[in-house]
């Protein structure tokens, strides 16, 4: 089942200007072709990806499919479902703002009609600042445990150890309608006029940002990861170097010299493989052992008087 929810924002207001791009797609809602003169055009900064009152946030994926959404749909005045829409969205987009992601969408509404002027100034004088969202979902994840909200045993707006619940909303199904509300839940939700803002940053260069971010993090991890080879092939050095003393003490003993040069042989080939070369290890020091066992036995019989035998032992120690 999907959830419906609805969202409260504040007003900003800015001004308009035509732009002939923004007639082409409000004459796609038009019976008649509209004259940048017979419309009033405005925008919104509808919702953004900060965590709300609700103990709720829109991932980011969420605020571009919203975007896709709004567009066509009806702005209202307070949720008012069963009155007709007082403005409609045209056009929308993701962009930055005060380093928060936000939808900010584009609405219009005909200048000749009633109450059409009114509603302009209303907006412009900054009566009307606060706006709201009504939409569908279906997938709230709980940040704790990543399991759906409504299933986990975490409540949104409490703390777990120190860190806040809240869900992230995605998999947005529809957008109902925008509003104008006396009070708004979001943070920082605004209207602002026709022309981009100064302060935003584009969906374009939003994106190059996020790449220019994500290169940064490889090349961090490559970084990492380079370092993690470089002591890896350190270590590989040291255990074919241990490999190398223990067989050559095990071949010694054991009289089987052709033991040692076959793993000589594999020790400096140029590859090995490195589940192999653990094998190898485990075996000749599980032979070394068998033929000279730990120092706790070498102790005993140092405590019983076979020093002899324990110096053996000692001078065939690897290590030291
Ligand atoms: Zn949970």
């Amino acid at each position: 089942m999907d959830l419906i929810a609805d969202k409260r924002g504040t007003l900003e207001i800015k001004n308009s200007n035509l732009h002939d791009v923004n007639m082409e797609l409000v004459n796609e809602f038009s019976q008649v072709p509209l004259k940048r003169d017979e419309v009033y055009i405005r925008s919104m900064y509808l919702c953004n990806d900060m965590i709300d009152a609700y103990a709720s946030r829109f991932t980011v994926e969420a605020l571009e499919e919203i975007t896709r959404l709004v567009v066509g749909e009806s702005v209202l005045k307070g949720h008012q479902h069963s009155s007709l829409p007082i403005a409609r969205f045209f056009k929308a987009e993701v962009v930055e703002k005060d380093d928060h992601n936000w939808v900010r969408a584009w609405f219009y509404w005909l200048k000749d009609t009633e109450g059409a002027l009114d509603l302009a100034r209303n907006i412009d004088g900054g009566v009307y600042r606060e706006v709201s969202i009504s939409w569908r979902y279906k997938t709230a994840a709980c940040n704790i445990c990543h399991e759906d909200i409504r299933k986990c045993p975490h409540i949104p707006g409490d703390y777990y150890s120190g860190e806040l619940c809240f869900y992230e909303m995605s998999e947005i199904q529809e957008v109902l309608e925008g509003s104008l509300v006396f009070k708004g839940g979001q943070i920082g939700t605004s209207i602002a006029g026709e022309r981009s803002a100064k302060k935003d940053i584009s969906s374009s260069k939003r994106k190059q940002k996020e790449e220019q971010r994500k290169i940064r993090e490889l090349e961090k991890e490559n970084r990492g990861l380079r370092k993690f080879a470089e002591l890896g092939k350190r270590r590989v050095k040291e255990i074919k170097e241990e490999i190398l003393r223990l067989a050559r003490v095990v071949s010694h003993v054991e009289e089987d010299s052709d033991r040692f040069i076959r793993i000589q042989e594999k020790m400096t080939a140029a590859e090995i493989d490195c589940d192999l070369l653990m094998d190898y290890w485990k075996d000749f020091k599980r032979d070394f052992d068998r033929l000279f066992p730990p120092r706790r036995i070498s102790m005993v019989e140092e405590l019983s008087g076979n020093a002899q035998k324990s110096e053996n032992v000692d001078s065939y120690r690897i290590g030291g």
